[in-house]
């Protein structure tokens, strides 16, 4: 589904990430580990198009994609999950999903004046496909919690959930369990299972958890020095020597 060729980024003379190249298999959940400071986030942003990259091409679905903003991304069905902005924080869990389509009718003026029976239509079909977000997620009953009150386990569920408000193809998700407790990291990870095998969705996961790592990803992909160093199952990853040097050397 993405194919990554020889890709850099270069902060001045620093080289982040240096010529990494990888291929994220369709239907696929893709572990992306590696030490800290192995280039993991940069990639990811340059492959989101947060980041330009100094050299090197990405495709998805055999079409070049390199450097295009995540807006024309998104559109295409790939997205980057962020944290939730905090300006959206003191809006409520419901209301947050129902932020994330764009293009609805409701946001010109022309149409706010003349087809008011329409946007009300298109309100009434986002309410009901966020409620059905938040059921699959089983935080229905977080609806009307303001997303800033949400522990950083249910932040990570909220911003899984606003994936699904539109159509997504392959989602890169960022450090999911980072200060998640194990029964939330459970449900996340659940949710990207389900994810997967029922809508099809390709994931490609930065995380530092092996265990969860190991439920859900293969292939999982490791870098170190903005390179990538070795990919096969986590097993595989675990016995390979460079790997272990990498990890051992930070
Ligand atoms: P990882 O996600 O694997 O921990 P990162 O991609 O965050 O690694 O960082 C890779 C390296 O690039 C690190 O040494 C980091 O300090 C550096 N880096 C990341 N972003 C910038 C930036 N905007 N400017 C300068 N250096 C950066």
């Amino acid at each position: 589904m993405i194919v990554v060729e020889d890709v850099s980024k270069h902060f001045g003379g620093f080289r982040a990430v240096d010529g990494a190249t990888m291929q994220i298999a369709e239907g696929s959940i893709t572990g992306l580990i590696g030490p800290n400071g192995a280039g993991k986030t940069t990639l990811f942003n340059v492959i989101a198009g947060v980041l330009k990259p100094t050299g090197g091409r990405v495709t998805m679905q055999g079409e070049d994609i390199t450097g295009l903003p995540p807006h024309e991304l998104f559109h295409k069905g790939l997205l980057r999950t962020f944290q939730i902005a905090h300006e959206f924080s003191s809006m409520s869990v419901r209301e947050n999903l129902m932020m994330v389509p764009g293009g609805q009718s409701g946001e010109a003026l022309w149409n706010t004046w003349f087809h008011r029976g329409r946007i009300a239509q298109e309100e009434a079909a986002l309410l009901k496909k966020a409620d059905e977000v938040l059921e699959f997620l089983t935080i229905d009953h977080l609806k009307d919690e303001k997303a800033g009150n949400l522990s950083g386990g249910q932040k990570k569920l909220l911003e899984l959930g606003r994936t699904m408000m539109v159509d997504a193809k392959i989602v890169f998700l960022d450090e999911v369990g980072a200060g998640v407790n194990r029964t939330l990291l459970n449900t996340i990870g659940d949710a990207i299972i389900r994810l997967n095998k029922e809508r099809g969705y390709t994931f490609v996961v930065i995380e530092h958890d092996m265990d969860f790592i190991g439920r859900l990803c293969d292939p999982v992909i490791c870098m170190a020095e903005g390179k990538v160093l070795a990919e096969g199952t986590l097993d595989q990853i675990k016995a390979n020597e460079q790997v272990i040097e990498a990890y051992l050397g930070t």
